[in-house]
């Protein structure tokens, strides 16, 4: 099998192509094509969900990350012991499936849009709600530090444990911890409900702006390292990203956050809202 080529950065949710291979998926079948409109979850960074759809007819139950060593052995999800994107390794987006479709036939891919616009929704205005805090944080650090696309302390890059996409939204996670401190940045009396007023100020500005946001994409395989960028007011905004998203700000409607400091964790949770998106 070789590298799969995949069409969802450029917005695509169907296309047609041949089962190139299938691999065994616990009791499932792994069916992986030669290209596919498909968006596995990444198993480094699984932050946007895997699509939804069918192949050949087939709802697909869950579509993972594959990657072939030059000895043939395929490993999915965490398993993968490569980087992603690692030389000497063919880099697959498998479709699980609970049947199997013969090897060599031309199949069908399609994937809900309805499902994909939510994700597209939430995984844009994740990236603008980062942007938007590291504004309405950069007054708090003491030290030098690596900046943003945009200028500004990257706060996100910085203390971010874990984001999650959701329909219409997402979920970040971040660490306010010790080597945070360190690092420069102080978060005392930090007020989660003026920096979230601060960032919904900014957000807002940025939607009503209806600025471009495109993905742009080395190559056609799953693991180009692609580029998200958005042409704000205040600048061109880019963030290395492999997911999907709308392609103006104003689709998004509205954008919200909420933050929420857990002291005894020393975590501070950003939960981002599209208010019109559309939900599955
Ligand atoms: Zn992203």
């Amino acid at each position: 099998m070789k590298s799969t080529v995949v069409t969802f950065p450029s917005g695509l949710t169907s296309g047609r192509s041949t089962i190139a291979g299938i691999v065994p998926v616990g009791d499932r079948h792994g069916l992986v094509v030669a290209e596919t409109p498909f968006h596995p979850l990444d198993h480094t960074w699984p932050d946007q969900p895997a699509d939804r759809g069918t192949i050949g007819g087939l709802p697909v139950v869950d579509c993972v990350t594959g990657a072939q060593s030059n000895t043939g052995e395929v490993f999915l999800g965490a398993d993968i012991p490569a980087r992603r994107g690692a030389e000497g390794w063919e880099w697959l987006v498998v479709h699980v499936s609970e049947e199997p479709l013969p090897e060599g036939a031309e199949v069908e891919l399609s994937v809900d849009p309805a499902y994909r616009a939510a994700l597209s929704a939430g995984h844009t205005a994740c990236h603008l709600a980062a942007l938007a805090l590291n504004a309405a944080l950069a007054g708090r650090w003491r030290k030098e530090v690596r900046p943003d696309s945009l200028g500004r302390p990257d706060f996100d890059q910085a203390a971010i444990t874990s984001s999650r996409i959701v329909p219409g939204g997402s979920v970040d996670v971040y660490r306010l911890g010790k080597s945070l401190r360190k690092k420069g940045f102080s978060a005392e009396d930090l007020d989660p409900a003026e920096v979230a007023g601060q960032v919904n100020d900014r957000l807002t500005a940025w939607v009503t702006a209806g600025a471009p946001v495109r993905l742009e994409a080395p190559g056609p395989e799953l693991t180009a390292r692609r580029t998200w960028h958005c042409a704000l007011p205040e600048g061109e905004a880019s963030i290395p990203c492999g997911g999907t998203h709308v392609s103006r700000t104003s689709e998004l409607g509205g954008v919200e956050v909420s933050l929420a400091f857990a002291p005894e964790e020393a975590t501070l949770t950003m939960r981002t809202t599209v208010r019109t998106a559309v939900q599955p």
